[in-house]
């Protein structure tokens, strides 16, 4: 396992270099206009606290009108979330595509996706809220529909730092998507992962370098079962409120006043 691992990140590295020595190619052989285009920007948006954040930060990056929210319908038990999703792409100027991906529940099953399926921890260690395939299927839609737009920037929230569960929020696996993706449709994305090493303390700082702290704990959703404010007792809820307390009592530390 160890060994095949191994095996992959090194094909991916190889790859990665290839791309590049592409992208550097491309660099030194630039189109001839007089006003480059602006970068561009696609972040896959749930209205979560994680994928707000990433959002904060591209708009303060690439300037509002360079950055488009992708949000997926995938038969998610709450439509709260994709509320809350619409609502904070309005209230911050952003466009937003929304795209039906619910064919997945009839393929597959977890708790996040079916009303009777209590959230718990497998055996191997894999919480049942994991939905196979998810972020890979996200990363393709988002990569047809950000090519078809122009842009190479593709931002996801996923992290390994706190969910180190879930294979498919790796960093690993997300490199070895965007090798996957260039080659698919013959394109240079740029998958980018800002949250990937942070944890869920740090994410709360982000927040708040951004000016976005309030905002983010009032108006995201994380709550796995689908409670207003959140539940305060599912592993979301858990992660997100000790991430809090951990981060306000750091500020409160660094700042006594
Ligand atoms: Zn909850």
């Amino acid at each position: 396992m160890a060994h095949q691992l191994a095996g992959l990140i090194q094909t991916v590295v190889l790859c990665s270099e290839l791309n590049f020595k592409r992208s550097a190619q491309m660099l030194s052989h630039p189109h001839h206009s007089d006003t480059p285009k602006p970068r561009t920007a696609l972040v896959i948006f749930s209205g979560g606290q994680d994928s707000t954040t990433c959002l904060l930060q591209a708009i303060a990056e690439y300037g509002r009108q360079q950055v488009q929210t992708i949000t997926f319908h995938y038969g998610q038990r709450h439509a709260i979330e994709l509320e809350r999703a619409r609502w904070i792409a309005q209230d911050l100027g952003v466009r937003q595509t929304e795209m039906d991906l619910s064919l997945l529940q009839s393929i597959t099953h977890n708790a996040l996706m079916d009303q009777d399926t209590s959230i718990e921890t497998a055996d191997d260690g894999l919480p049942n809220t994991f939905v196979d395939g998810r972020n890979a299927l996200f990363l393709l839609y988002a990569a047809i529909f950000a090519k078809g737009q122009g842009i190479q920037d593709i931002i996801t929230g996923v992290c390994e730092t706190d969910f180190s569960g879930y294979p498919d929020c790796r960093h690993v696996f997300i490199q070895s998507m965007n090798v996957s993706l260039n080659l698919a449709m013959d394109y240079s994305f740029r998958l980018i992962t800002p949250l990937m090493y942070l944890d869920k303390a740090e994410t709360w700082a982000l927040a708040d370098q951004l000016g976005y702290l309030d905002y983010v704990r009032e108006h995201t959703h994380t709550c796995y079962e689908g409670v207003a404010g959140g539940c305060g007792v599912c592993p979301s809820c858990v992660l997100r409120e000790r991430g809090l307390r951990t981060y306000l009592a750091q500020k409160a530390m660094a700042n006594p006043s």
